[in-house]
């Protein structure tokens, strides 16, 4: 790929970590936007599938307090916040693959992790409104994966 291309594309990633909205439903529609931004980047340029792979499979926003967050698929890294790490370690060992996907690694528990360390601590996991996933590389509507379903009730 080129790298004034490669340069664009990652300059679209960060302006989609970065959104305004403070309700759940304009951030979805900021969220689902940004994605689509990016989908069309990709088409225009045509750019492979092997460059396309490299960004976040998954992109969520979350809101928690007056807090806001994006968040991608990657390992949850420490510090871990404590609720969070509970409601994990029911769904299995953090880093171990769990059903399809690894336990921690979703999109979701990237931004709940962030909204928890950033919040007050008497918020609960179940308090964290989601925005719907997507897929920045093709703007398409992930379903919720089993594991989080499980961690964030
Ligand atoms: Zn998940």
């Amino acid at each position: 790929m080129r790298k004034d291309l490669r340069k664009d594309l990652r300059k679209l990633v960060r302006k989609a970590i970065r959104v305004n909205s403070r309700d759940i439903e304009n951030l979805d529609k900021e969220v689902f936007l940004k994605c689509k931004t990016i989908a069309k980047h990709i088409k225009r340029n045509k750019i492979s599938l092997e460059e396309a792979i490299k960004l976040p499979a998954v992109i969520i926003g979350g809101l928690l307090w007056n807090k806001r967050k994006i968040g991608i698929t990657r390992f949850l890294k420490p510090p871990i916040a404590p609720k969070l790490e509970k409601a994990l370690n029911k769904v299995g060992v953090i880093g171990k693959k769990v059903g399809e996907n690894t336990v921690g690694k979703c999109a979701e528990v990237d931004c709940a992790n962030y909204l928890l360390l950033n919040c007050r601590s008497n918020y609960e996991v179940s308090d964290i409104k989601f925005s719907t996933p997507y897929r920045p590389r093709t703007s398409e509507i992930i379903e919720t994966c089993e594991n989080c379903k499980k961690t964030f009730i």
